[in-house]
């Protein structure tokens, strides 16, 4: 047996960087909220798009939300991705409104679309956290 894979976190910057060390400092997923009108998005933007502000802070956010899509890999090049195929890709519309792609995990059934999911972050550095989207209830966070 060989030693299982390590991840190699990529190094953000600028809003991506913004968005990942504030789910870092909040140990949970976060989304850039406007502070004129609250308009909620993802991926960071520097401008409103509901009402050009550039005032925006981000904001803990539920973590929780429905598949919006999905797709599943039977091939990767990355040796952590390697072992675990065929892994899961889901995009998350949160309860907030932004939509975020996160890494399935504990969907044994299947990921159906519009299933209730849990969004969880998971520290790999302290520019990025990874995101896990399991299926609600599960109480596969750590
Ligand atoms: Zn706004």
């Amino acid at each position: 047996m060989t030693a299982p894979a390590e991840r190699k976190p990529p190094r953000p910057d600028e809003l991506a960087q913004e968005f990942y060390r504030a789910a870092l400092a909040a140990g949970g997923l976060c989304v850039q909220t406007c502070s004129s009108c609250g308009q909620t998005s993802h991926p960071p933007r520097m401008y409103c798009p509901r009402c050009s502000s550039g005032e925006w802070s981000f904001q803990p956010a539920s973590g929780r939300g429905t598949v919006y899509s999905f797709t599943v890999s039977h091939y990767s090049v990355e040796p952590y991705w390697k072992e675990r195929l065929p892994y899961t890709t889901i995009v998350v519309e949160l309860e907030e409104g932004p939509r975020v792609v996160a890494a399935g995990q504990g969907w044994d059934e299947g990921v159906q679309l519009g299933a209730a999911v849990d969004v969880s972050v998971e520290a790999l550095s302290e520019d990025f956290a990874f995101l896990w989207a399991t299926p609600a209830g599960s109480a596969d966070d750590e």
